[in-house]
């Protein structure tokens, strides 16, 4: 490919839009552009990527049994109600009316459609287990699309959804599916963790996460920094911690404390730490105010409260709700005498004589304790892991990573077959649910995860086996006859070798030919400079090391492959 007739239009500037790396450097770099919040073209360099992820999901997906099917991306709201998603579902759905006021989703995930395919045509346990996935576009109306490619509103997802006999047949899949997205994010030359996850909305028991590591990623994960556990934030399990033993417990006491509110105020108003108080959170869970305690330097993790609790929707009270139940404000709410279940933090029941409010306002407690001054509705684990917290599985510490969760994958069990009444027979031709799995994997939202992992101040740095293309050669000087004789040359050879390869035969400065091949990320760069005149050497460089090396020019090819083919 040449420069001069590539479509890469890159900008000088820094967009201000972009607030991560990696939107930057995609807009930069001409690779996308943006048609609303949350939607992009990807332009020529970035489509290449996008083909090129997807060769390698599809042939990992292929050996894994997998068989690639289109689906509709507008679904009929039918198959949704009877499923029971299309209330639940709520506005991050986009919704559509035919002609005839028929009701459309544009699909934000396939499960609806697959399983009423599956029902319609397979009968017999004899044609399970079955493998179906497709590569396509999502629509998510999300609340906050940002990032560029990393949270759009639409987005190529790859996604696959196993049909099985039985659970041991569902364990088979669903190892296989983990295999094989371990084999994916290794081939696309990517950092990555796998970790446990929440499995949600969406059901079912097993889960897991893979993470591409970043620094700004969206994820929180935590690791065990002496055995295999990791998980993310909303799934790590934490302990209660010791009992602080040889504390009696003191009399309780009520105290004035005008103006105070926060947990910070009452650290310095009555000098206690804040892991000597508590804090009470009040939440609305689906149409009852509950309490959330937990230590006051703890944040309450409100995926786990809501799977503690098993209920459909919780959202944080209003203060107003809560003066009228409990008498006082935000800031002055505490467990003593408070007349509506409490669940408490592990934690909260190691601790003695902490400090709360007292559901007076301007009043808090001193010397609290559980059990003998209030009883919870039940002890669960409530709240966020912390660097340093212990491993719930082994004798280590816990340590926190940021990452972009690029692939998901759940066991979905008999979920959706029940909600559907999708079954088939068995050997003794009874009737059984299809014991199901799905296995998604965010393609655009890999290239972004892609460049944020692998970038420096001159731009994007592709990992090769996902970059645009392999090698560009640069001419320094385009009016000079002999070097771009020369570079035509090397470029027609490396292309017979089967590498992807730009010539930059634009009349422009070096340097600004050397800017934009950084900026664009290429693995190699060889320049054809005044040495090739002279010694017959060229220089060849790779995106990621500062030094050139200098070749002569029948060894260029030969050393290009090594680099490209490792
Ligand atoms: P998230 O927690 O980030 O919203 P999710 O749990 O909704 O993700 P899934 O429904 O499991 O995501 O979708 C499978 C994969 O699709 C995700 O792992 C992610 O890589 C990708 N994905 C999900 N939502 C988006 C989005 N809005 N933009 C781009 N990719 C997305
Ligand atoms: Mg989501």
């Amino acid at each position: 490919m040449r420069s001069s007739e590539l479509f890469y239009p890159t900008l000088r500037e820094v967009p201000s839009e972009a607030e991560v790396v990696s939107h930057q450097l995609l807009l930069r770099a001409g690779f996308i552009r943006k048609a609303s919040g949350g939607v992009y073209t990807y332009l020529p360099l970035a489509y290449k990527v996008i083909k090129k992820i997807e060769n390698i999901v599809r042939e990992e997906m292929d050996k894994a049994g997998g068989q690639e099917v289109l689906m509709p991306i507008m679904q009929p709201a039918e198959l949704w109600q009877k499923s029971g998603r299309w209330e639940v579902y709520g506005d991050e759905m986009f919704r559509l009316q035919d002609r005839h006021k028929r009701y459309f989703a544009l699909g934000p995930t396939h499960e609806e459609i697959i399983t009423t395919v599956v029902d319609g045509d397979v009968h017999s346990y004899r044609d399970l287990p079955l493998l179906l996935y497709q590569i396509q576009n999502k629509y998510r109306d999300e609340i906050r699309p940002r990032f560029g490619l990393m949270r759009g509103r639409e987005f190529i997802m790859k996604d696959l959804y196993s049909f099985d006999i039985d659970d041991q047949g569902l364990d088979v899949s669903y190892r296989k599916m983990y295999h094989a997205y371990n084999q994916i994010f290794t081939r696309l030359g990517l950092d990555y963790r796998v970790v446990e996850a929440d499995s949600g909305a969406i059901g079912g028991d097993e889960s897991h996460e893979f993470m591409v590591l970043a620094d700004n990623g969206e994820s929180e994960i935590v690791y065990c920094d002496n055995c295999d556990y990791a998980a993310n934030v909303e799934k790590a399990v934490c302990t209660a911690g010791e009992v602080q033993q040889n504390d009696e417990l003191l009399p309780l006491e009520k105290i004035h404390t005008p103006g105070q509110r926060t947990i910070q105020d009452i650290a310095d108003y009555l000098k206690v730490g804040k892991d000597e108080q508590i804090k009470t959170l009040m939440y609305n869970a689906d149409g009852e105010l509950i309490a959330a305690i937990l230590r006051g330097d703890r944040e309450l993790n409100e995926i786990k409260l809501k799977n503690a609790l098993g209920c459909n929707e919780l959202f944080m009270a209003s203060e107003d709700d809560v003066r009228i139940s409990c008498g006082a404000g935000f800031g002055s709410l505490g467990p003593v005498g408070m007349d509506l279940k409490i669940y408490a933090d592990l934690e909260v029941a190691v601790m003695k004589n902490f400090t709360c409010g007292a559901n007076l306002d301007d009043y808090h407690y001193k010397n609290v304790n559980l059990g003998r001054d209030f009883v919870p509705e039940a002890i669960i684990d409530i709240r966020n892991a912390v660097a340093g917290d212990p491993c719930p599985l082994c004798e280590g510490q816990l340590k926190l990573l940021r990452g972009i969760e690029v692939g998901h994958i759940f066991k979905l069990g008999t979920n959706y077959s029940d909600a559907m009444e999708a079954t088939f027979r068995d050997q003794n031709g009874q009737s059984c649910p299809f014991v199901m799995g799905c296995y998604g994997i965010g393609i655009s939202r890999t290239m972004a995860a892609a460049v944020e992992q692998n970038n420096d101040e001159n731009g994007i740095i592709w990992p090769i086996p996902i970059a645009p293309y392999h090698v560009i050669v640069v001419p320094v000087n385009s009016k000079n006859e002999e070097q771009t004789r020369m570079a035509e040359s090397i470029y027609q050879i490396l292309q017979q070798e089967g590498l992807e390869v730009i010539i930059d035969d634009r009349d422009e400065r070096a340097g600004v030919k050397f800017k934009d091949a950084d900026l664009i990320g290429i693995p190699v760069r060889i320049t054809i400079g005044s040495k090739a005149l002279q010694e017959n050497k060229v220089e060849v460089k790779k995106r990621w090391e500062k030094e050139v090396e200098l070749l002569e020019i029948d060894k260029v090819a030969v050393r290009v492959l090594e680099i490209i083919r490792g």
